[in-house]
């Protein structure tokens, strides 16, 4: 048959430049990247490439890595070898070690304007070492370290102040024709945020690195992030994003590919529809939904499952969605594609789920 239409985005992408971080591209029509970062020192080897297992297989594209010292940089060539994604350098204040994580095979160094002013005179050299080595680079405009010069004029970081130091910083690069880098202006203020990348992309066609800084803890967190990125990705605007969260970074990519996938920027995975419950609900609906995420978690097939409380709504969505089901009288109505196939005890719903999604998983085609 007919292959099925892409699903609707609420705005077409917004036209960038395209770069490479590594084997993944960022911008243009190159699908939107999830990225985080590793909280282990980067000198802890192991521990860093664990972290960065656990991450690819959450479904990370790209990892950043802290650089603060040399012991840092000279461990650099192992990390970006072992990694399976491409690894960012973050880097502060030290040229040479921009300079290591070119050498290192580092896919992009990410460096921040405030603590650039030094770097002025070596920004060709950085220029000409990052074009020979085929890296990026990410202009990283952070509001907690706005160059002492912008600060001045504007007063506070505001969206034009982040913005202005973003375009000053990329005009450096540009003086010396170096255009392989994408931008970040991050606050931490979802509102100043959002005005300031609308501000950046209409100023510019490098692509845009996504970011609310320091969002705080995982529940408001991932609420600023959704909200800020929502505002931006629903007008077209971003080419990567990272959730920062205070939780441990496989958190920030499900938060992140969960935002992707809710705007149908990222094909859906797992998807539960349930019911918030109410007064009509036959079964412990928040209990059920609970257990049947947690037993599909992982799950890489596309899937939309129905947990319903009751029969009101209950037989319509699980129709709808790829397996549901919809519960009554301490009984569960399994749903596949539409059809009861069968009907089980409340304590069986959970496992009946679990093991129906796991078939329709084996017999789905590999995608
Ligand atoms: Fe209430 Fe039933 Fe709707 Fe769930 S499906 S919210 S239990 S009416």
């Amino acid at each position: 048959g007919m292959p099925a239409a892409p699903p609707p985005v609420l705005a077409p992408r917004r036209p960038t430049r395209q770069i490479k971080v590594g084997k993944v591209l960022v911008g243009g029509d190159a699908p939107i990247s999830v990225q985080s970062m590793t909280t282990t020192k980067t000198t802890d080897i192991n521990g860093t490439l664990q972290q960065i297992a656990e991450l690819t297989a959450t479904g990370c594209d790209i990892v950043r890595v802290a650089v603060p010292s040399q012991d840092d940089a000279d461990v650099l060539h192992i990390i970006a070898k072992k990694s399976q994604i491409p690894v960012i350098a973050d880097i502060h204040f030290q040229p040479k070690y921009v300079y290591a994580a070119i050498d290192a095979g580092c896919a992009a160094v990410r460096v921040n304007p405030g603590n650039i002013r030094q770097f002025d005179d070596q920004v060709k050299g950085i220029a000409q070492a990052a074009t020979d080595a085929g890296v990026s680079i990410r202009i990283g405009v952070n509001a907690g370290s706005l160059d002492k010069r912008i600060m001045d004029k504007y007063g506070a970081p505001t969206p034009e102040a982040l913005v202005e130091s973003a375009l000053w910083e990329a005009s450096l690069f540009e003086e010396h024709g170096f255009r392989d880098f994408k931008i970040s202006v991050k606050h931490h203020d979802p509102v100043v945020m959002v005005r300031a990348y609308e501000l950046l992309s209409d100023a510019c066609d490098y692509p845009l690195h996504l970011g609310v800084t320091e969002a705080g803890p995982s529940f408001q967190g991932t609420i600023k992030s959704a909200v800020a990125f929502g505002a931006l990705l629903s007008k077209g605007i971003g080419d990567t994003i990272r959730v920062s969260l205070s939780a441990p970074p496989a958190k920030e990519v499900k938060v992140g590919i969960k935002i992707l996938e809710s705007l149908n920027l990222r094909p859906r995975q797992l998807e539960i529809v349930s019911c918030p419950s109410c007064g009509r609900a036959q079964v412990d609906v928040y209990t059920l939904a609970e257990n049947v995420t947690k037993g599909l978690e992982g799950l890489k097939v596309p899937l939309r499952v129905a947990v319903m409380g009751c029969v009101v709504n209950g037989p319509g969505e699980a129709r709808e969605a790829d397996l549901g089901v919809a519960s009554g009288n301490g009984k569960g109505q399994i749903f596949v594609k539409g059809k009861v196939i069968k009907t089980v005890p409340e304590d069986q719903i959970v496992e009946t789920l679990i093991a129906e999604a796991n078939r329709i998983a084996e017999e789905a085609p590999e995608g």
